[in-house]
């Protein structure tokens, strides 16, 4: 760490900010999470269910989003399977945000288990969060 080194940092910093204003954008409450200790989850946000799929009275159902930002779009595998892990412990939404074309483009995120995946990073992240369920 340098002199202006925290560049990177701000830069993730404001895609998160306009993370939360996308969301904002969609009528859902969003709200940046304090970051550090390893958590994996940039963005909570939360919006009400509206697609009467969830619940037979739709009274006091939203939907969760657990969204990590990455302004590269780069998420390993370990970090992949700990946001899908943290995110089932709820039935929240797992989704990458990534900076595409000055906007913001999510991706949901899916259990990565069984699938042939070539990142080496896997290994640790995906075994813990196996052994946590
Ligand atoms: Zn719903």
């Amino acid at each position: 760490m340098g002199k202006g080194g925290s560049a990177p940092g701000r830069k993730g910093s404001r895609f998160e900010a306009a993370v939360v204003q996308d969301q904002e954008r969609e009528r859902k409450l969003a709200y940046r999470l304090r970051q550090g200790g390893g958590c994996i989850v940039d963005v909570v946000s939360v919006e009400h269910c509206q697609d009467g799929h969830c619940t037979v009275n739709g009274s006091r159902v939203a939907h969760v989003y657990m969204i990590q930002c990455k302004v590269d779009g780069h998420l390993t595998g370990a970090e992949r399977a700990a946001l899908v892990a943290e995110a089932s412990k709820v039935d929240a939404i797992p989704l990458l945000a990534a900076r595409v074309n000055g906007g913001v483009r999510y991706e949901l995120l899916t259990e990565p288990l069984g699938q042939p995946d070539t990142s080496d990073d896997l290994r640790d992240g995906a075994r813990d969060a196996r052994e946590r369920q």
